[in-house]
């Protein structure tokens, strides 16, 4: 098989795309970079503080973030702290947080919302307090985490737990189903949308009554 992009033996899928270990990483940092840029979510001078919990995640999330903003003038911090709650505040004079978080964790994270009738509160990147907590490996699946780090020789100690009430594997039915990771990841956007048109509803009518 080649690499769909530079023609060179691919080892390397991305969806249906196959790569060669340079294109997979670049489409990589392509997807985090574009991810950065749409949603505005780092710009000069920013604060940022990486939670580094020791896993895969947190210390992909270190090296992208590094490899990513390189000449943007900011200042990165990393802490070493365990991560396992969302929306769990964490206090410090940094307006930006990064978790560790991938595309399947919020896949996790929108099911057990669907499922226990929860509000998405935490879908996406959220704003807590003063702070903007970001996903920075949000457009990216927990294997093509995996992969990149051990591309680019990233070592962790942990793979990184994914908590959920969920019963199922989601691993599982993509052997069944694929590209249903993706279609998923859309659906979470879309709630998350739709969530976010309703608190500003809300708000409004708030605003009217007083
Ligand atoms: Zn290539």
């Amino acid at each position: 098989m080649k690499c769909i992009k530079c023609g060179k033996k691919a080892g390397y899928r991305i969806q249906n795309n196959h790569l060669c270990q340079t294109c997979f990483s670049r489409t990589i940092e392509k997807r985090v970079r574009k991810e950065l840029r749409l949603k505005r979510l780092i710009k000069k001078n920013d604060q940022i503080l990486v939670l580094d919990d020791g896993s895969l995640n947190a210390q992909t999330s270190i090296y992208l973030l590094k490899k990513i903003i390189k000449g943007l003038p900011a200042n990165i911090r990393t802490k070493k702290k365990k991560y396992s709650v969302l929306g769990g505040i964490i206090n410090s004079t940094y307006n930006k947080i990064i978790i560790p978080w991938t595309l399947d964790h919020e896949i996790y994270y929108y099911l057990e919302c669907l499922l226990n009738g929860k509000c998405p509160h935490y879908l996406g990147h959220y704003k807590l307090g003063n702070k903007l907590y970001i996903k920075l490996l949000l457009p990216i699946t927990q294997e093509e985490s995996k992969t990149y780090a051990e591309i680019n020789k990233v070592s962790f100690k942990t793979p990184g737990t994914i908590r959920l009430s969920t019963q199922f594997s989601l691993d599982e039915l993509e052997k069944e189903f694929p590209e249903i990771k993706y279609s998923l990841y859309q659906a979470t956007q879309q709630l998350k949308k739709i969530y976010k048109d309703k608190e500003i509803k809300k708000k409004n009518a708030e605003r009217n009554n007083k």
